[in-house]
């Protein structure tokens, strides 16, 4: 137990969320709890991980976690660990919206995408049809988000390019995407800024500029592809090109992505036994698996060249590319980040930054400091 990189979870408390200000002190060993020396409550470790409230341990808990995010069945789980299956599908769930947390807080910051790409899953539920789309930056490969809904529709492609848009910054930047018409709209309807007159009223809605769009439209003979077509649906073509980086315009990586979630999903395999029931617990499982594979995972084409401790790469995770990380983290890790209460300056200024609907804002208030770092285990198996 380390009370110096713990913090005070009681949001009532003039020191909430501050580590290292020596205000926390360990109040029990054998209960593993600490003592906040300002307000006096005490508090668990496990407060606010995926293993808070859990009479097993976080080890447990993470290991399970890990096998469910690389798509282990579970029944294999039940039948290996003795557990009951409607804990391990618990379990699932609360990993699941621990990780969108971590998604959230962490991923959807605003920053320099350059090239996104973007596409859709069907998958299927129990008596319906489901549509997953997700999006991608491609210089890190970083997953930057995905949403579930009955239709491939407008508004599936607009929740999309919302969760894209909280990642980006007002740059250049372009979508390659395949020829779904939704795109453009969505587009032209999501990356707008308003102009501020200084009078009431709705101000006047200015589009992006540099936001561009290109499409690949595979034309199919029964199930062959027989010809590409590639378009510029929005832009300049020098801009289009000089965001490509000498590449054509192609869905190759978020393709290669969706490929990934389709192995380690059993949820969406093509012809599967294994069909969720509900919507929710497919967007739990997308969230698990984007993060782990955000976080977790390294990936081939990030590597870097150089000899460290006799290695001849540096492997490096999507978010190390994208500098969201400064290690490779393992599943225990992630389920072991808990989000503190912003200090005071942080919540005020988060109150007047997003004056968005009531769940982002209470959202961010709540999730402004990430517990994560030096206390992170190195690998979960040791
Ligand atoms: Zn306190």
């Amino acid at each position: 137990m380390d009370p110096h990189t713990t913090f005070c979870p009681n949001p009532d408390c003039p020191a909430r969320g501050r580590t290292g200000a020596g205000n926390i002190r360990v109040h029990s060993r054998k209960e593993r709890r600490y003592r906040c020396q300002v307000c006096g409550q005490t508090f668990t470790e496990t407060k606010g991980t995926v293993a808070y409230r859990l009479r097993t341990a976080l080890d447990v808990v993470s290991l399970v976690v890990a096998l469910l995010s690389h798509g282990c069945p579970v029944a294999a789980i039940v039948f290996a660990f003795g557990l009951d299956e409607r804990t391990v599908l618990k379990w699932f769930k609360r990993a699941g919206k621990h990780c969108q947390q971590v998604h959230e807080h962490l991923v959807e910051q605003p920053r320099d995408l350059g090239q996104v790409q973007a596409d859709e899953i069907r998958s299927k539920l129990q008596g319906a049809v489901v549509w997953l789309a997700m999006a991608l930056q491609v210089s890190t490969r970083l997953w930057l988000g995905g949403v579930v809904g009955r239709d491939r529709d407008l508004g599936l492609i607009k929740r999309l390019m919302q969760k894209v848009r909280a990642c980006a910054l007002c740059r250049p930047l372009l979508f390659c995407t395949d020829g779904l018409r939704a795109y453009v709209r969505a587009i032209r309807a999501v990356f707008r800024e308003p102009v501020p007159t200084g009078q009431g009223g709705r101000p006047r809605l200015r589009p992006w500029e540099g936001v561009c769009l290109a499409q690949v439209v595979k034309q199919y003979a029964g199930r062959r592809v027989v010809g590409i077509v590639r378009r510029i649906a929005q832009g300049a073509e020098a801009q289009v090109q000089a965001l490509l980086g000498g590449q054509r315009i192609n869905t190759a990586y978020i393709e290669r992505l969706n490929a990934t979630f389709r192995a380690r999903l059993a949820n969406l395999v093509r012809r599967s036994r294994a069909l969720a029931r509900q919507a929710s617990t497919l967007q739990a499982a997308m969230y698990l698996m984007g993060t782990v594979y955000n976080f977790c995972t390294e990936h081939q084409s990030l590597r870097l060249p150089g000899l460290v401790n006799g290695h001849k790469w540096i492997p490096r995770t999507p978010a190390l590319a994208a500098g969201l990380a400064d290690h490779c983290w393992t599943v225990r890790g992630v389920a072991a980040v808990s989000g503190a209460p912003a200090t005071l300056d942080t919540a005020q200024t988060s109150r007047t930054a997003f004056s968005g609907n009531k769940t982002t804002r209470r959202s961010m208030v709540y999730l402004t400091t990430f517990r994560c770092g030096a206390t992170l285990p190195q690998k979960i198996m040791e």
